[in-house]
Order: C-alpha cells, then sequence, then structure tokens
C-alpha cells in the first residue's frame, strides 16, 4: 500500500477503536451510519428525496462522525424512504462502493404502469450508473480491521426473497411455535435485505422493512441469525413487520425504532419489545403523536424527537458506541443529554 493511499484512507475517519451507530432523522424513513472501529463508514439507507435527509445525513457524517466520505453505501430495497437522499447526499460528499440487490426493472409493488416508478428511480438509475456491487446473501463486506482491535463484520442474512443458509447442524427453533403467517399484498419491502453487523461479541441488526412472513421464515424453523444485542425495528415499527418470533429469538437487549411522528410505532410491535425477555430499553426516533394513540410510546428519556410541526423539526439523531473491547455500548441523544450503557452479553452466532 502506497502511503499516498494510507494518507487518503485515514481522512475517511479517525482509527478510533470503538463501533459508532447514528440513526439520522429522516422522518420515518430509513438512514443508518456506521463508522468502524478502523474508521470506515458504512451508510445503510439514505432517507427522502430532495436536500432536507440528504443534508441530515451529512450533517451527522460530517460534521459530527468527522467523515470526508461514506466508504459504502447499501439500499436496503427500492422504496423512495429508503433510497431517495443517496443522490442529493453524493452531491454533498463522495460516496464509496454501492450495494444494492439490482435495480428492479418494473415497479416493485406491481402498479399498472410503470411510469411513476421510472420517473422516482431516475435519480438513483444515475447514480449508480457506474457500477454497483449485487447483494446476496451471504455477503460480507470487505471491511477493514483496526490494529489489535477486535474482528468487525458486517454480514447480509436476507436479500430478494432469500436467505443464509443455517448453521450445518443448527437445532430447531424452540421457539418456532410462536410464528404465524399474515395474508399481505407483496411489495419490496418483502425483498428488503437484512444485516448483522458484528464488533468482538456486540450484535447489531438492521433488517431494512423485511415483512412478518419473511421475518419467520428467517428464523424459523431454524434460526438462521442467533441472537443480538440492538435490534433496529423492522418497518419503522409497523405492524407488517416485527413478528414476534422474530423479536424473540434474536432477544435483543435494546431497540432501537426509526419511526416518524405519526409512521410506524405500531401496538403489536411495541408489545412484541416490550414481551421479549432480554429487552431493558425501547428508544424511538420520534415521539408516536398520531392522534387517538398516545399511549403507543416509550418513555420520554428515551425519544430523540417530539416536535409535531413538519416544518419545525429539531432533526435529532441517536448514536449508539461500542467500547473499544467490544464488552459495552452507550446510546447517547446528545439533544437531551439522556445517555445509557449496556453491556454486551455474550450473543450465540449463527
Ligand atoms: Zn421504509
Amino acid at each position: 500500500m502506497s502511503w499516498g493511499l494510507m494518507a487518503g484512507r485515514a481522512m475517511a475517519g479517525a482509527a478510533d477503536h470503538r463501533l459508532d451507530i447514528y440513526w439520522n432523522d429522516v422522518e420515518g424513513g430509513g438512514s443508518t451510519l456506521i463508522v468502524t472501529p478502523a474508521g470506515q463508514s458504512i451508510l445503510i439507507d439514505s432517507g427522502n428525496p430532495g436536500t432536507r435527509d440528504a443534508g441530515r445525513i451529512h450533517h451527522t457524517a460530517a460534521a459530527v462522525a468527522g467523515l470526508t466520505k461514506i466508504d459504502y453505501y447499501i439500499t436496503t430495497h427500492f422504496h423512495l424512504d429508503h433510497y431517495g437522499g443517496i443522490a442529493q447526499l453524493a452531491a454533498l460528499m463522495p460516496i464509496g462502493q454501492v450495494y444494492d440487490r439490482g435495480i428492479p426493472e418494473h415497479d416493485p409493488d406491481h402498479s399498472p404502469s410503470d411510469a411513476l416508478w421510472l420517473q422516482m428511480i431516475g435519480p438513483y438509475r444515475a447514480f449508480a450508473a457506474d457500477g454497483r456491487n449485487r447483494v446476496t446473501p451471504g455477503l460480507a463486506l470487505p471491511l477493514r480491521q483496526a490494529v489489535n482491535s477486535p474482528h468487525c463484520s458486517l454480514l447480509c442474512v436476507a436479500s430478494g426473497g432469500h436467505f443464509v443458509d443455517p448453521p450445518e447442524g443448527a437445532p430447531p427453533n424452540p421457539l418456532a411455535g410462536e410464528n404465524s403467517h399474515l395474508e399481505l399484498s407483496p411489495t419490496d419491502n418483502d425483498l428488503s435485505s437484512a444485516w448483522v453487523l458484528e464488533f468482538g461479541a456486540f450484535r447489531f441488526w438492521d433488517g431494512g422493512d423485511l415483512t412478518w412472513n419473511m421475518e419467520g421464515a428467517l428464523v424459523a424453523p431454524v434460526n438462521r441469525v442467533g441472537q443480538v444485542d440492538v435490534y433496529q425495528v423492522d418497518h419503522h415499527g409497523l405492524n407488517v413487520s416485527n413478528n414476534p418470533v422474530l423479536i424473540h429469538s434474536l432477544s435483543p437487549t435494546v431497540s432501537v425504532m426509526n419511526n416518524g411522528a405519526e409512521k410506524g410505532t405500531a401496538a403489536s410491535t411495541l408489545a412484541a419489545l416490550g414481551s421479549s425477555p432480554g429487552i431493558q430499553a425501547m428508544y424511538q426516533m420520534h415521539k408516536n403523536l398520531r392522534p387517538g394513540d398516545p399511549q403507543d410510546n416509550t418513555a420520554d428519556a428515551y425519544i430523540a424527537n417530539f416536535a409535531h410541526d413538519p416544518n419545525h423539526r429539531d432533526a435529532n439523531y441517536i448514536k449508539l458506541s461500542v467500547d473499544p473491547a467490544g464488552t459495552s455500548y452507550t446510546i447517547l441523544i446528545p439533544a437531551t443529554g439522556f445517555s445509557r450503557t449496556y453491556k454486551v452479553r455474550l450473543a450465540m452466532g449463527p
């Protein structure tokens, strides 16, 4: 490796040996920024089109995390609240390798006409025209490792309706009996990619907008994922996702929901999280302010945004930081100063 290349890489982010995860507020879309112990950055989804979400992501990445580029960008699926912001973000900072499952030829939600789909996907198609990496289950990103640091990896466990193989000789999941089937119209959410981030024993789940029956098939009859420390709540907390058998099988210590002020946060999701045996805390990006169900919220201390007026949002982010040994992690809501530290439990890997 040349000294020039090393200097260039060093500028991408400081190798502080911590694993950091930032949840950007993109008003009920997806946009999770990961900074590895070696200082590389991974953005999973990019919020909505327009300057608002791209500006917020850029602020977190550049001003807060000190990044000069995004090394890896992943689109979990082709809905606007997940891929919509990347073309705008690319105008603000360089984006390195792009990962998706391949842009669908036709509207993946099967609308009668493709006209709207072609219009919406246009900027993404132009952004990704230089070549993309195809996401398939079992794909691991080629992450650089920090010296004298626990191993860090990001593995795709589901994509396009396909899953990673179960571990050889894996026993039946004792919780498989909790699985149930929902009659749902097919959408691109079903085909969402899902990812497991590991740093030492720490494990984090980002399942994009994976839906109920896919979630069930991923862990029943055999649990292909294992357990995690932190569960990013699927699909903003909506009730067509967050099958209890998935949540209970992953058995997270902490959940973080990228909901909006009036999107997600279903009562069924809060119940599935609250009944999960190891759960210690449930975070929300927004307080759920939907008229009629004010009770469907976590405790205020675990919420980052409270404003209702869409023109006067605070856009507060949530930050998680795993210590260099990979043994504990702290979740901070900088806007309120609320901070709590959790032990990494020795999760059973797949
Ligand atoms: Zn979504």
